[in-house]
């Protein structure tokens, strides 16, 4: 705590990243980077893009990324919206569409992912935005960064999200899907269901498909029937590109115009110049990048089994990372062990999930060291028992 900092400051929780390590070479299988290189037209334009434009500024429409994101995804340069990274697009959307409230300090005071704080009365404040209690912790931080009342219904026990909790009051709802850290999906028809119930109430509903390309269903072509439904992408999974920082979103007019009202009353560039061409090509190189994920997908479940065949445990993934337990070793033990061997993975120590780990999909010779590993750390576990 500051002598400096405002109430709000003072209030925050921020988002706690997966760690980028310096202290020895890992595996690193912590943060769901693909594990394959952008494709060479994509690192060809940004080296050109660096080459002598940077003096300028870039343009901030980002009109040629829209367009190429628009060609790629059978909709309208209007209709898409880019940002630095998905992660900038989900903080500017909380803003543009969710209402801050008076409710909020308690809400806060119990911490990010926890709250199961009661629908306040209708009138009173608003009602909260609705996520499940076991999703990408930003959202949280988000909505106590913005003063929006959230409300966090439980996921099943099978991890999968329980429609009907979605479907009545809110002031807007968001979830991954595939959802994370659980890597489950759901189909695209039960997603609609939920869009369908807060478009009566014109409520917005954002599906973040960050992970949607390794064997989820799209809600995007939705887009078109729903003038509620926004749709949250980046390039920083199936695109090999986190270290650019691209993200994007689909939605109609309405939506994407709100969005730009908070990004133009924040920073106008937000993608820089590199960003921008790198992007473009990536949008332009599907080939590449389908192969690319194709393999991901191939050695995931290559890895999922074998693991399985070990004892561990887990919902079915359609992301590029699984999340796994296992009955004989505490997660927290599992992480430990692994991160002694050289391999990093995530785990929270959160209520539900603290006895799992949810482990990014590498190479086949990175994840079949993740297995040997996992099975060095049951032997040890054996041999100290
Ligand atoms: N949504 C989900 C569900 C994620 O897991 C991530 C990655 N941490 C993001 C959004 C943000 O991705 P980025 O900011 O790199 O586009």
């Amino acid at each position: 705590m500051s002598v400096y900092w405002n109430a709000r400051t003072r209030g925050l929780e921020p988002y706690v990243p997966g760690e980028q390590p310096r202290d020895r070479k890992y595996i690193k299988l912590n943060t769901n980077e693909n594990p394959y290189p952008p494709s060479p037209a994509t690192l060809a334009a940004i080296k050109a893009a660096g080459a002598d434009t940077l003096r300028l500024y870039p343009d901030p429409t980002a009109l040629e990324l829209r367009k190429a994101i628009a060609k790629r995804y059978k909709t309208t340069v209007e209709r898409v919206f880019v940002g630095n990274g998905s992660d900038e697009i989900l903080a500017f959307v909380f803003g543009a569409f969710f209402e801050s409230g008076a409710a909020v300090s308690g809400v806060a005071a119990q911490g990010p992912g926890t709250t199961q704080g009661p629908l306040p009365a209708q009138g009173a404040v608003p009602a909260p935005v609705l996520f499940p209690d076991i999703t990408y912790s930003f959202y949280p931080v988000y909505a106590n960064l913005w003063s929006i009342p959230f409300r966090t219904p439980p996921l099943a026990e099978d991890f999968s999200i329980k429609v009907d909790d979605y479907l009545g009051l809110s002031g807007g709802v968001v979830f991954p899907n595939p959802n994370a850290p659980t890597a489950r999906a759901m189909p695209a028809i039960d997603a609609l269901r939920i869009v369908a119930a807060q478009a009566k109430a014109k409520k917005v509903v954002v599906v973040d498909e960050a992970y949607v390309d390794f064997g989820a269903e799209s809600v995007v072509p939705a887009v078109a029937d729903y003038p509620n439904l926004l749709t949250v992408h980046t390039l920083s999974k199936s695109r090999s590109l986190a270290g650019l920082r691209v993200g994007f979103a689909i939605g109609q007019e309405e939506l994407i115009e709100g969005i730009r009202r908070i990004k133009d009353s924040f920073n106008s560039y937000t993608l820089d110049r590199c960003a921008l061409a790198g992007a473009v090509a990536a949008m332009e190189d599907s080939a590449y990048y389908d192969e690319v994920n194709a393999r991901v997908v191939a050695t995931r479940d290559r890895t999922a089994a074998a693991l399985r065949k070990l004892g561990f445990q887990g919902p079915p993934s359609t992301a590029n990372f699984v999340f796994m337990s296992h009955p004989k070793v505490r997660g927290e033990d599992l992480f430990k062990g692994l991160r002694e061997k050289g391999i990093l993975v995530r785990w929270f120590n959160k209520p539900r999930i603290d006895q799992y780990l949810r482990i990014s999909i590498g190479t086949d010779q990175e994840m079949d060291a993740l297995v040997q590993a996992c099975a060095g750390v049951l032997r040890d576990r054996d041999a100290e028992a």
